[in-house]
């Protein structure tokens, strides 16, 4: 039933048509997701989304309703496939009063063939942590910590549900470069998070999840480009409303003499924002960012509600 397909031989996991209801919400709704491997997939959406549920529907960690999980073409639940799978949760609860030497040795004891210490201890930045207690580090110390559990087991497919919530940047920015690592290695990685720009910057799909269902898909610069926004701004004194008035114009505000402005089209904008003020200064243009296409959607399905 969960033969692998010849075709399939890069997927490493996939939802197919999956539901899942917890409590009074229906968390997921019909979900479709695909895992290559070698890929970052960034899974985004608001709180509530059904991030969480996807990936706990992955791990066999709760079943689908209906539609199928698979993971490396079984049965989520399979020993086998859960063996060759990596996972840094949102509520990873490991023992506090063993050392970080310790746990990693624990852990790495799970493991036929484990990753090395020292390549653990490189890729999560340890070091200097392997002599301190797990329950005395500081939040973003136990982050790393978690990280190293997820990988020391040279997983197939990392789950990584907001991982660097917590780290400052210097410790966001190794985990990045450990998380390139590993997929330049092989491995696919899926992952969730808050921070936009760490999918710009880390992820070959995203998918953007909008209340258990998928809203959209593609590249990030795809994903940018469906909602094809421009963010202008220069100092002028033509009146707000005005400009407002324009065609593709989104949003207008202005602090003293600048004025902010988003609006599709942003060629069409500035030759008419020209036109229309010979004495403008200041003109700067540039593309949205992940972040502002994210917001956009949000506000976007707010004010379909709200009509
Ligand atoms: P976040 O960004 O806040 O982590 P998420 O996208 O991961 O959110 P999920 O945790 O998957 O979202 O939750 C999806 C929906 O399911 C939410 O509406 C949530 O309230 C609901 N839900 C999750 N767990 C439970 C539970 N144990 N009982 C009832 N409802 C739940």
């Amino acid at each position: 039933m969960y033969e692998v397909n010849a075709d399939d031989d890069e997927v490493l996991a996939r939802l197919t048509g999956v539901h899942r209801r917890r409590g009074a919400v229906q968390a997921l709704e019909g979900i479709d997701l695909t895992l290559p491997a070698g890929q970052v997939t960034a899974l985004l959406g608001a709180n509530g989304a059904g991030k969480t549920t996807a990936i706990e529907v992955l791990l066999g960690l709760q079943p689908a309703d209906a539609g199928q999980a698979t993971l490396f073409g079984r049965t989520p639940f399979d020993g086998d496939a859960k063996a060759r799978v990596g996972a840094m949760l949102q509520q990873t609860q490991l023992p506090e009063r063993l050392t970080v030497a310790e746990m990693l040795a624990l852990v790495r004891s799970w493991y036929a063939t484990p990753r090395s210490i020292a390549d653990c201890v490189a890729l999560a930045g340890l070091d200097g942590l392997m002599s301190r207690r797990y329950g005395r580090l500081s939040g973003g110390q136990q982050r790393r910590v978690q990280f190293a559990a997820a990988l020391c087991g040279r997983p197939r497919l990392l789950f990584l549900d907001e991982p660097t919530t917590g780290l400052d940047i210097e410790a966001r920015q190794q985990l990045w470069r450990a998380i390139r690592e590993l997929v330049a290695g092989g491995a696919g990685v899926l992952l969730t998070t808050h921070y936009l720009e760490e999918a710009d910057a880390l992820a070959d799909r995203v998918v953007v999840l909008d209340r258990g269902r998928v809203r959209m898909s593609g590249s990030a610069a795809e994903v940018r480009a469906q909602v094809a926004q421009r963010h202008v701004a220069c100092d002028t004194h033509l009146p707000d409303a005005e400009i407002a008035s324009w065609p593709g114009v989104q949003q207008v505000t202005r602090t003293g003499p600048r004025v902010a402005i988003i609006a599709r089209d942003a060629d069409a904008l500035v030759r008419r924002l020209l036109q229309a003020d010979a004495a403008l200064v200041n003109l700067e243009v540039r593309r949205a960012g992940l972040a502002d296409a994210f917001v956009q959607m949000s506000a976007a399905d707010h004010d379909r509600e709200a009509a």
